[in-house]
Formats: structure tokens, C-alpha cells, sequence
């Protein structure tokens, strides 16, 4: 078991960290007197401007295909971009993302969805939540029914990132009420010409939502072309589930690497607090706070890069992926809350980063699956075999 980078993995990791230090981590002040002043930043123009210096070193579209101009970095490499990228206090994501179920695309969708999307022309909402169905996918309610000549689409769809200012989205809706999850359940193309209505949603870290920031989308009798499927008609849901399991490794490492940046200024600030004349680093409460916390962000890292290396050997992942999202997403949020902790009123505060970081932490135990969901997914791989521990 060799764990050493390769020469292209160090490569890759030195010019992320020339980003992240000159480009990123200098614009952590404003964002922190953005969060007093009640105003969001990285503004639009500054985030257009950071992702395009990105783009020049040739972070953009990390796990993207290369023919498709992306840096097909493939999972672990992308979990070690992640992680370091996050470690900069600033909302931040490299451009050049593509929702993974939309290579399943015709030649026709592909120059109308697929191009325009990786040239940042227009923007996707990837939208199967709904108001009375999360985590339960398969009992959503939104319907597709088949005219004759079109597709006619009605619903409501809930908490959809950049739902409001999507150019398209990629819809899923029941196409066949006896099958459901088992076959009748359909992604779609949807236009917002189409014909769908948003309204944004306020969320808790709202500050950090940006163009993300989740919507409420309503189709009345919206009309999609039949070359609007995407993928087969009835393989909706199965293909989002089988892409969706990715995601979750960058998601965790998302939270990681946020966390051990916080867990870096404790460290620093236990070290320089005084408090009955003698520094918080030499009390044993405050160690353990610190000790307990790099045990657990080591082991959600190391469960991260190796969901990523089986992704990259085309192995069966959906259990791995589990823990790492439910390890990752949990570690995180309790180191923050220690990291406030030992920081006192001063964590408490908008005069530092911990506050907001917690808050926008949070959301990694609700989306991408919420903790419950991966500990069901781990437990049915535990209870069906594919979960055994082997070498
Ligand atoms: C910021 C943000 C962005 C999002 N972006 C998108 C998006 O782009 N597209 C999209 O489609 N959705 C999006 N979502 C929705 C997200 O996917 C759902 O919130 C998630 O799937 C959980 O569904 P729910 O919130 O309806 O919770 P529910 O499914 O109602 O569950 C409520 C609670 O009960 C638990 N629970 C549910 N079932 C069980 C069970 N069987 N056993 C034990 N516990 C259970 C859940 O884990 C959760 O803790 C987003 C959510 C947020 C917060």
C-alpha cells in the first residue's frame, strides 16, 4: 500500500496552493467584514475574475472529461484539490462543473445543454427535491405525463441550487406511477422558456450561497419536447443515483478541508490566549478538544481519499462513499464547534470566520444526503455484503 502523490498529484497540489495563498486566503478579511456589513463576497465580478485565474493555471472542470476541456483529474485528485481549496476561508468553487448525468446527452442536447454549460454560457439547476419528498426520492410527486406529441410537466420542486438563476434544469418526474424508482421515473431538460416559475429561499448560511442559493421552482402544465428526455425515459432516477455518489466525496472533502483550517486557528490562538496565566494550549481540556479533533479529521480524510481511489478503479463505491460524506460532513461540524469553543466570545463573533464557517458546515450533514440516508446506504451494504471489509 503506497500512500506517496505522484509526480503530477504534487504538481497539481503546488499550483492550488499558489492559489489558494495569493489568490484566496488574502480575501478572507473582506469576507469577514462583508458578514458584519450584511453583504455577500465574493462579489459576482470578483468570483468571475478568481475563476478565470483558475482557469489559466488549469483548475476548471476538475473531474471533467479532457475532451470536454476539463482536467479529468479523476476522485482522489480532486479530493486533494478540494481539500486544499477549502482551507481558504471564502466561498469558492472552481468553474467548468457539469452535473455528471448530463454526459448521457444526445448530439443535439449536447450542443444546446451540455457546451454552453462547460463554456459557462448558461446555467443548470439539477432539481428532484421536493416540498413533501427529500430523502424518500422515489415517492416524489411531480408528474410527466405523455400527450401524444409532448411531455406536460406538473409539480413543485424545493431547495434547488442556483433554482432561480438557472437558464435549464434538469428535472426528474414520475413518467410511470406503478414503477416509480423501479423504472418510472424520468430526467428532463426543462427550459425556463418552457415555462417554470422560481422564488429564492433565505437559508442559514445564506452569505455563502451566492449563485447557488436554493430556490422553489414551479412547472403548471409546462410543455417539453419529446428530445428533451434525458437518458432513457424511466432511467431518471436510477442514473442521478448513480452519479450522486460522487458528489459526495467532494463534498466531504469540502467540509474537511474548511475544518482543519479551523482547526489550524485554534491551534494558533490556544497557543497566544492567556487565561489564569498560562497559555489555553497548556490546559489539558483544551489539548484534548485539539487532539480529539485531528484524530477524527484524519480519519475522514484518509475515509475521503480512499472513496476516491475505488471511484478511480472503477470499483463498486456506493458504501464507501457513504462513510466518507457521514464522517466528513460529522467531523466537520464538531471540530467547528470546538474550534468556537475554544475561541470563547471571540468564536461567538463576526470578528472571526468561525461563526459563518459553522453555519455554512451544517448544510453537509442535510444535502447530497442527509447523515441518515448514508448510515442506511452503509448498513444495507453491511447487511447485503458489499460493505465487508477486505484487502
Ligand atoms: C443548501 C441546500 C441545497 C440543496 N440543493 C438541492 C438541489 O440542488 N437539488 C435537489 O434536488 N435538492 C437539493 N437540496 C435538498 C436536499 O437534497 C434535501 O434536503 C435532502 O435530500 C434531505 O431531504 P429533506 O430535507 O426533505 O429531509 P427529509 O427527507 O424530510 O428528512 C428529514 C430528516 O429525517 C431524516 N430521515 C428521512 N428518512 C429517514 C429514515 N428512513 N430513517 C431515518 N431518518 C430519516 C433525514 O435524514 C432528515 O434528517 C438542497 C438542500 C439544501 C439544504
Amino acid at each position: 500500500m503506497d500512500f506517496s502523490l505522484n509526480d503530477e498529484q504534487r504538481m497539481i497540489l503546488d499550483t492550488v496552493r499558489q492559489f489558494v495563498t495569493r489568490e484566496l486566503m488574502p480575501l478572507e478579511r473582506k469576507v469577514v467584514e462583508a458578514e458584519i456589513e450584511n453583504r455577500a463576497f465574493p462579489d459576482p465580478e470578483t468570483l468571475r475574475g478568481l475563476r478565470s485565474r483558475a482557469k489559466d493555471l488549469g483548475l476548471w472542470g476538475l473531474t471533467e472529461p479532457k475532451e470536454y476541456g476539463g482536467a479529468d483529474l479523476g476522485s482522489l485528485t480532486a479530493a486533494l484539490v478540494t481539500i486544499e481549496t477549502s482551507r481558504a476561508l471564502v466561498p469558492f468553487q472552481y468553474g467548468g462543473h457539469v452535473p455528471n448525468l448530463l454526459y448521457s446527452c444526445t448530439p443535439a442536447q449536447r450542443s444546446r445543454y451540455l457546451l454552453p454549460l462547460l463554456a459557462e454560457e448558461r446555467r443548470v439547476a439539477f432539481a428532484m427535491s421536493e416540498p413533501n419528498i427529500g430523502t424518500d426520492a422515489g415517492a416524489m410527486q411531480t408528474t410527466a405525463v405523455w400527450s401524444g406529441t409532448h411531455w406536460v410537466i406538473n409539480g413543485q420542486k424545493t431547495w434547488i441550487s442556483r433554482g432561480h438563476k438557472a437558464d435549464f434544469a434538469i428535472v426528474l418526474a414520475v413518467t410511470d406511477k406503478a414503477l416509480r424508482a423501479r423504472g418510472g421515473i424520468t430526467a428532463f431538460l426543462v427550459d425556463r422558456e418552457m415555462g417554470f416559475e422560481s422564488r429564492p429561499l433565505v437559508m442559514m448560511a445564506q452569505s455563502d450561497m451566492g449563485d447557488a442559493q436554493p430556490a422553489e421552482l414551479n412547472f403548471k402544465d409546462t410543455v417539453v419536447p419529446a428530445e428533451n428526455v434525458l437518458g432513457e425515459v424511466g432511467n431518471g432516477l436510477k442514473a442521478a443515483m448513480a452519479t450522486i455518489g460522487h458528489s459526495r466525496i467532494q463534498a466531504s472533502a469540502r467540509a474537511i478541508g474548511a475544518a482543519q483550517r479551523l482547526l489550524e486557528m485554534a491551534v494558533e490562538y490556544a497557543k497566544v490566549r492567556i487565561s489564569f496565566g498560562k497559555p489555553l494550549a497548556d490546559y489539558q481540556a483544551i489539548q484534548w478538544m485539539l487532539a480529539d479533533s485531528a484524530v477524527e479529521l484524519r480519519s475522514a480524510l484518509w475515509l475521503t481519499l480512499h472513496a476516491g481511489w475505488k471511484v478511480d478503479q472503477g470499483l463498486e463505491t456506493r458504501f464507501e462513499e457513504s462513510m466518507a460524506k457521514l464522517t466528513g460532513a460529522q467531523t466537520a461540524w464538531r471540530v467547528a464547534d470546538r474550534v468556537l469553543q475554544i475561541h470563547g466570545a471571540m468564536g461567538y463573533s463576526k470578528e472571526l470566520p468561525i461563526e459563518r464557517v459553522m453555519r455554512q458546515l451544517r448544510v453537509y450533514r442535510i444535502y447530497e444526503g442527509a447523515d441518515e440516508l448514508q448510515k442506511i446506504n452503509i448498513a444495507k451494504g453491511l447487511i447485503n455484503g458489499s460493505g465487508s471489509l477486505t484487502f
